[in-house]
């Protein structure tokens, strides 16, 4: 068996005496589609921020190749260039167009030339559907075409894996569908993600493996087989019981 990309391993946070995860631990391999799932409070997206260096854990550490992230010497922008993050508020640069928002990591962290980013840009913004669309300013988009600029963004990283943090969340119903898409192609296509995500339907559909948390705590974990036809737990058939 290879090494894992990213190694959770034990990992607590406290912020003041609030401990808001407590000894996570689980592997995401190359591939993989590890779907996150629970209640807004249980510490999803303090679990991405930590796996994408915007928080520290208060204790256990994170590997990316055997490696941990906070390694002295390692640069945070190079590591988030490996490990991309879509947020659910898009975090477009408003000041930018479609295509200046997709170039600047590529020009600034990558050190690419503007040609070059350029045409990484537009060969992701094709991707994602939104070409039409690169001399647009985000206040000119949907939600749903914002997002897709987002993970056209994350994409021209060319990241070995992309966190989701709840990517639909924000979006008027009609506008999911299009992301989920977009995000159902690149699982297909093999691109390791980490997915915070309400849609069980994409959860039980596209990961490979679902991670259930509840009060700062992996309760359960295991394919979505195991997940929503057979849990174990019984907060997990109480949370997916909600959803039914
Ligand atoms: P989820 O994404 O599952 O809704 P979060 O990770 O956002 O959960 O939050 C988990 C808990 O941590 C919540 O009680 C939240 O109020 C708290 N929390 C998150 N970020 C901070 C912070 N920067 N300072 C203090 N408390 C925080
Ligand atoms: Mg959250």
């Amino acid at each position: 068996m290879s090494q894992p990309i990213i190694e959770v391993k034990h990992v607590s946070k406290n912020f003041g005496t609030h401990q808001v995860l407590k000894d996570v631990d689980f592997n995401v391999n190359e591939g993989d589609v590890t779907c996150v799932i629970g209640a807004s409070g249980s510490g999803k997206s303090t679990l991405l921020r930590c796996i994408n260096l915007l928080e520290r854990p208060s204790s256990g550490e994170i590997l990316f190749h055997g490696r941990p992230i906070t390694a002295r010497g390692s640069n945070p922008c190079e590591y988030r260039s490996k490990v991309g993050m879509v947020f659910q508020s898009f975090n477009l640069f408003s000041n930018m167009t479609v295509l200046e928002n997709c170039m600047a990591g590529t020009v600034k962290v990558l050190k690419k030339s503007r040609e070059e980013a350029r045409q990484t840009a537009v060969s992701f913004l094709e991707k994602v559907g939104m070409e039409q669309y690169i001399h647009a300013k985000p206040h000119q988009l949907s939600g749903g075409q914002k997002q897709r600029v987002a993970i056209a963004r994350a994409l021209a990283m060319q990241p070995e894996v992309l966190l989701f943090d709840e990517p639909t969340s924000a979006l008027d119903p009609q506008m999911v569908g299009e992301v989920l898409n977009v995000m159902r192609q690149l699982a297909r296509e093999g691109l390791t993600m980490i997915v915070v995500t309400h849609e069980m339907a994409f959860a039980r559909d596209v990961s490979s493996h679902v991670v259930y948390m509840a009060d700062g705590v992996i309760c359960e974990e295991g394919t979505p087989k195991d997940i929503f036809e057979n849990p174990r737990n019984e907060k997990t058939k109480e949370f997916l019981a909600r959803f039914s």
